[in-house]
């Protein structure tokens, strides 16, 4: 088997900001494994926060590649060759396995794994912390989504909110990204629940376990961990403080992972989301190969880049669909 890889500067359609910080671009590395004429295709999206950088993606990846001994048995060959702390390499690795064996099949990665397509659920556009004009203008252009996730945890998460409900009455996800204290919390999720909101993602720092507790007690709208879940063994320690989680492929490792995480998520009685980070059309329709499993999607990263390397699963009328095609179904576009 071959690896070649490579960076990718994704260039994001507004600078993109969090409770954490903002940027404008953010570099992916694509990989590709080459095995008896097929070629598989993956992509990791390092996450800056936990310390990763294409570079160590690229090394974990290379890393694990020499670990390999047979591409058609990735299931727990990736996890056994995995670099610590470099998930997002895994998940382009297993990835990119998986595409192979489906071209090597001739099938799409869904059916490999036996899923119905059909019941897709419905993904999510992110709207990024922005000044309440700024906001309004992007949710008029995000006409077309079922439902909006709009990021707060700023200096004015009222004001922000209502600039959105001004405009349109499309349910709305809220993810404040870690950046509400309990108190604060209090106050905002009973108003949040009167807007229409239908969740809030990870409102509370990461460790405050103690103090989701207390929150989901009095919670009016279902609480999901983001920031609070990386794999399948976080799950049960979290089953007290949330009603679901966000599972993201770049987190946990890939979708073998993502496979065991919506399994044990389900037997604590928890809801699931698939999310993403910024990602090409590479990641996110490998992502939305699981969606039919889950109660929400929030598969929109490719959207937020201007130059998307990658064209795969599209949305319609709100909703996932799938690309027809075998392994991942993704086909490189002229940029
Ligand atoms: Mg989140």
């Amino acid at each position: 088997m071959i690896l070649r890889h490579r960076p990718v500067e994704l260039q994001l359609r507004h600078t993109f900001r969090l409770a954490r910080g903002a940027s404008d671009s953010r570099t992916n590395l694509i990989i590709e494994v080459e095995d008896d004429g097929l070629i598989g295709l993956g992509e990791a999206a390092p996450i800056a926060r936990y310390g990763q950088d294409w570079r160590s993606a690229a090394t974990a990846v290379e890393k694990m590649v020499e670990g390999l001994k047979d591409p058609r048995c990735f299931d727990s060959a990736v996890d056994r060759a995995a670099v610590a702390g470099q998930p997002a390499a895994s998940a382009a690795l297993e990835m990119a396995l998986r595409d192979l064996a489906g071209k090597r099949l001739g099938a799409p990665v869904y059916r490999l794994a036996g899923i119905d397509p059909k019941p897709m659920p419905v993904t999510s556009f992110t709207i990024g912390i922005d000044e309440p004009e700024v906001v309004a203008e992007k949710v008029r252009q995000a006409e077309g989504f079922a439902a909006l996730k709009i990021k707060l945890g700023g200096d004015d998460d009222r004001a922000l909110l209502e600039a959105v409900r001004a405009v349109t009455d499309c349910p709305l996800r809220v993810d404040a990204n870690e950046g509400w204290t309990l108190e604060q919390a209090r106050v905002y999720l009973p108003w949040l629940a009167d807007q229409g909101v239908e969740l809030v993602e990870q409102p509370l720092p990461a460790g405050q376990i103690e103090e989701m507790r207390r929150l989901k007690d009095i919670s009016p709208l279902p609480l999901f961990a983001d920031e609070s879940v990386g794999r399948a063994s976080d799950i049960p320690a979290l089953a007290a403080g949330f009603h679901g989680i966000n599972i993201k492929f770049m987190k946990c490792g890939g979708m073998g992972e993502a496979l065991r995480m919506i399994a044990v998520a389900r037997a604590h009685g928890l809801k699931t989301m698939l999310g993403c980070m910024v990602e090409s059309s590479l990641a996110i329709t490998a992502a939305a190969h699981l969606a039919p499993l889950v109660d929400f999607a929030d598969l929109d990263g490719n959207l937020l880049v201007t130059n998307d390397p990658f064209r795969g699963a599209t949305v319609a009328n709100g909703r996932l669909v799938l690309p027809a095609g075998p392994g991942l179904g993704v086909d490189p576009r002229d940029v």
